[in-house]
């Protein structure tokens, strides 16, 4: 008799490890140009190449069938796509999803945040670099920084809890401002994370002159705050500190300082519907051909998907010190 290896009916990698937590980028487009993840005349997807909010849902669907729990939806600036507040409404209607979250970087959120806090949204990242809008304007080349702090006062306004600011540090640039920032955090009740630049996509500056570890910003905080060890996990990446007596907490997530792979419970979805198995990995399924061939059976979806487990890597391929980038992809077409 022929022995049957077990269906598997549900996202367990290789390692063992469940994947619950899907990342989803609705756009690569962006109203900024940040200096680290896009250059300053970027070429974006043709519309057509880009699945509707329509496939998106579809796929969200899909995820959660096979356990996924938690999605996040990003960018490119999720908040710059035509009538994305249909899918988050779409998205907080979803039995079995119980966390809806989305990481933007702001400009938006004046006009959006009551309406994404309607939806379902349960929590907001809000990546914040700096608080001189001269720096501010060179980082985002475009952006403007008060329209990004109105956004953060509307996204309090509405009732977000665990607002978590997300920061990243380069050298000579904004190096200087951690403290800074860490204060704006906690006087206004915000968690923050700073995050370490990743190699992701060919840049005119050197990755490595740029860098700024987490071990040296850690540093640079602890000489003002006596950040206290949080016990906090979130099943992802980072690793946080407690401020004494206050709501803030201090994050850090440091892909080339502290390897954070052996945890991943994550799969990210790029704008046009390729599933990437890992950020600093090349591995993906183009999952775009089976959503449109089959629209009426998401058979051939899932088998799919529970397949690509079998890809998914044991963890990330980053080296700052390599001339070429780790990944071609850039961080807003993966979705961050
Ligand atoms: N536009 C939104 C935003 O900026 O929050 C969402 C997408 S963005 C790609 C998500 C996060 O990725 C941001 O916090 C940004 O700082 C981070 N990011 C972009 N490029 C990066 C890189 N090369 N290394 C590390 N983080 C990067
Ligand atoms: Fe846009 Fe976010 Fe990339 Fe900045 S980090 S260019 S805001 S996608």
């Amino acid at each position: 008799m022929q022995a049957y290896a077990p269906v598997q009916n549900s996202l367990v990698d290789r390692f063992g490890r469940q994947v619950n937590y899907l990342r989803l980028s609705i756009t690569d487009r962006c109203d900024f140009r940040c200096v680290y993840c896009m250059n300053d005349n970027p070429t974006f997807l043709a519309r057509e190449d880009v699945l509707s909010l329509e496939e998106y849902a579809r796929l969200v669907k899909v995820f959660v069938e096979l356990g996924v729990a938690k999605v996040r939806i990003t960018g490119g600036e999720p908040l710059v796509r035509k009538n994305a507040m249909r899918l988050f409404e779409a998205l907080g209607q979803l039995p079995g999803l119980n966390e809806l979250v989305l990481t933007t970087n702001g400009s938006q959120l004046e006009q959006h945040a009551k309406a994404l806090k309607q939806a379902g949204v349960i929590r907001i990242n809000i990546s914040l670099d700096s608080l001189d809008a001269t720096r501010f304007r060179r980082i985002t080349r475009v952006g403007d920084l008060a329209k990004v702090l109105r956004g953060i006062a509307a996204a309090k306004q509405a009732g977000f809890a665990n607002i978590k600011l997300n920061s990243l540090l380069m050298r000579g640039i904004n190096d200087d401002e951690a403290v800074d920032l860490a204060a704006f955090a906690i006087a206004n009740e915000l968690d923050i994370s700073f995050i370490e630049e990743m190699p992701l996509g060919a840049m005119p500056h050197a990755r490595q002159d740029s860098y700024v570890s987490n071990d040296q910003t850690l540093g640079v905080l602890r000489a003002r705050y006596d950040l206290i060890a949080s016990t906090a996990n979130t099943g992802g990446p980072a690793r946080y500190w407690q401020v004494p007596n206050k709501k803030s907490k201090i994050g850090f997530i440091s892909p080339h300082s502290h390897n954070f792979c052996e945890a991943c419970n994550r799969l990210r979805i790029s704008c046009q519907g390729e599933l990437h198995l890992c950020l600093g990995q090349e591995q993906s399924v183009d999952l775009r051909p089976l959503l449109r061939g089959y629209p009426e059976d998401d058979g051939p979806l899932k088998q799919a998907i529970l397949a690509s487990m079998q890809l998914k890597p044991k963890g990330h391929d980053f080296d700052i010190s390599r001339a070429s980038p780790a990944v071609i992809r850039f961080m807003s077409h993966t979705g961050g």
